[in-house]
């Protein structure tokens, strides 16, 4: 049993990445911050799949795990567009999905922002040449801010949003 606790000690925990847990609560600190200080403490996000695989919406879902956390830091994901303040756009802006896409930008109440994310909306040629494809998705919005990945980390994501609200 010694010799268990022994080998413990030497090693500590091998599972907890520490310079990533470090960085993560950086980035969350500073996201809090910002929402406070230009959202009021709140920043509604209406996630929109133009097209999709489903791994940019999985790694989206990881971000309200308990480890991740947005709402503790004030960023929701919403149901309606009406209650949104921005847009988070994945997919390839297909041929049925885009006129929804406009649909739901439209009901978002001004002031309104969109994100990109994934590589999927901004595809660039020759894939956005074919019928079924609309893409890049900045010809038909106007995009703030691109988070690239395929898919992007929840960690990238959170960066991509600390990113955006720096810009704004
Ligand atoms: S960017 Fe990659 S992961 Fe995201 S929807 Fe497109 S193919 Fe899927």
């Amino acid at each position: 049993m010694m010799k268990f606790w022994n080998k413990r000690a030497q090693l500590g925990v091998l599972t907890e990445n520490v310079a990533f847990e470090d960085e993560i609560k950086t980035i969350q600190k500073e996201l809090k911050d910002k929402v406070k200080k230009k959202f009021a403490g709140s920043l509604a996000i209406r996630m929109v799949d133009s097209g999709s695989c489903n791994a940019c919406e999985a790694e989206c879902n990881a971000l309200s795990n308990p480890y991740y956390d947005l709402e503790r830091l004030g960023i929701y994901f919403v149901a309606s567009p009406r209650h949104a303040d921005v847009m988070l756009l994945s997919g390839v802006m297909s041929f049925n999905m885009t006129p929804h896409v406009l649909d739901a930008y439209e009901q978002i109440p001004e002031p309104k922002w969109v994100i990109t994310l994934g590589d999927c909306p901004a595809m660039q040629a020759p894939f956005e040449k074919t019928f079924a494809i609309k893409a890049p998705a900045k010809e038909h919005l106007q995009v703030t801010h691109h988070i690239k990945g395929c898919p992007p980390s929840p960690k990238e994501i959170m960066q991509g949003l600390l990113d955006f609200l720096k810009k704004i």
